[in-house]
């Protein structure tokens, strides 16, 4: 007698199976499964997913649109500013409140592992102390991964490195970065050398905000290379953003992806924000600000899309769907034969569980029995819809549940009800 049974849905690679769960594991995987079970999920027709991963967001700021106030020029450089006020308003219990509704959000689409930056500038370190408490309430239904972010620079703002170290100290897990808004580009290679030695000596993984500018010439990420190396964190370390590639000569990025490739560095970016902060500055033609998606891939380097920001100083929109992510990702960085588009399904799970280092992810057996059902055929065609999330299941515990929304019509002649969903070839 197993727990709980997932007939008949079609996994991301195209099988057919049945999911048999026991406790928080998955125990068995195959076409059919015969044997009893507490509760069933029926998703014969229905997508059957691991769940989706963000591996980067800001869950302290989550939720605080319009507080002061809005961002009047929508840069990247007022939402720092506009952030360093709230931080000092912002209670721990607010922070908390909201993150957790965040974490509502997050666990009703089957976005069950993220991966959040902390600040951590203010020597108050609030941000850091809500976050910990919100990682240890989630537990249960999310793994909340954290890093050490000093977002106004490690050397430039005070105390900044010694706040980083506090905060490794209060269990905070990554070592975070922002090279390119230290005062010069030699102190935002030293803050890289600082980080990875930091990382090395507590056996951390790195996360760094790289390049979030369209200058082509902040290269900090060729610097990331070198020091991952340097310091043997090869397959641990991640650029976020990586925006500056956008915009660099083309010659010298056909040195810099070997070099990246080579040390091992998986890239985030973050198309819903790089789309909407980068090439504020432009007249016309206007850049996209998005990093080199493919290029990268046909290199072997992983590259995973991140959400960074719902409803915050630097975003006025946002619903913790990977999807949505993944939707914009695909159009930006035009990603859209077949494969691509099923390539980008995968980078929001899969690729991303793969790139924070999630350990028993999957939909195999003996893997943690995480996944969510979706009302969609398929992986392309769950981008497309972006559809509800049937069922939600966490650790094998069923944690949300959303109604298909198919219409109803009053058309002569049509059909009386439709889901929208591709017609099948
Ligand atoms: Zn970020």
């Amino acid at each position: 007698m197993f727990d709980l049974l997932v007939k008949g849905g079609t996994l991301p690679d195209g099988r057919v199976a049945d999911i048999a769960i026991a406790g928080e594991r998955i125990a068995e995987i195959a076409p059919k499964i015969a044997a009893e079970a507490r509760e069933v999920i029926d998703a014969t027709g229905d997508l059957v997913a691991p769940p989706f991963v963000d591996p980067h967001f800001h869950l302290d700021a989550t939720l605080s649109y319009g507080l002061p106030r809005v961002n009047g020029s929508g840069t990247l450089l007022e939402g720092i500013s506009l952030w360093g006020e709230l931080r000092e308003i912002a209670t721990v219990d607010e922070m908390v409140a909201r993150a957790l509704q965040y974490c509502d959000w997050a666990a009703s689409l089957g976005l069950l592992a993220i991966r959040s930056h902390v600040d951590t500038t203010p020597d108050h370190l609030n941000t850091v102390t809500a976050m910990l408490e919100v990682r240890e309430k989630v537990k249960d239904y999310i793994d909340l991964q954290l890093v050490a972010f000093p977002q106004d620079g490690l050397y430039r703002a005070p105390n900044g490195r010694e706040n980083l170290i506090r905060a490794l100290d209060m269990g905070v897990e990554v070592v975070g970065g922002i090279p390119h808004f230290e005062r010069t580009m030699a102190e935002g290679a030293a803050s890289l050398a600082d980080l990875c030695e930091i990382a090395a000596t507590r056996g951390l993984r790195v996360d760094i905000h790289c390049d979030e500018t369209d200058d082509p010439m902040s290269r900090h990420i060729e610097t990331l290379a070198y020091e991952t190396q340097r310091c043997g964190l090869q397959g641990r370390v991640a650029g976020s953003h990586l925006t500056s590639m956008h915009s660099m000569d083309n010659y010298y990025v056909s040195k810099l992806l070997p070099l990246i490739a080579e040390a091992g560095i998986a890239a985030i970016p973050n198309p819903l924000i790089n789309i909407v902060l980068q090439g504020r500055h432009d007249t016309f033609p206007k850049r996209r600000g998005l990093t080199r998606v493919k290029e990268m891939q046909a290199l072997g380097i992983p590259v995973g899309w991140g959400q960074d920001c719902v409803l915050d100083p630097w975003y006025s929109l946002g619903t913790a769907d990977m999807l949505d992510v993944a939707f914009m990702g695909m159009h930006v960085a035009q990603m859209t034969h077949p494969e691509e588009m099923a390539r980008c399904f995968t980078m929001v799970t899969e690729t991303n569980a793969a790139i924070i280092g999630l350990e028993d992810y999957g939909l195999k057996k003996g893997a943690k029995a995480s996944l969510v059902v979706l009302d969609a055929a398929g992986p392309v065609d769950a981008l497309r819809l972006r559809p509800a999330r049937l069922a939600v299941i966490a650790k094998g515990k069923v944690i949300a549940r959303t109604p298909r929304a198919d219409a109803a019509l009053s058309l002569p002649g049509r059909p009386a009800s439709l889901n929208r969903r591709a017609p099948r070839r």
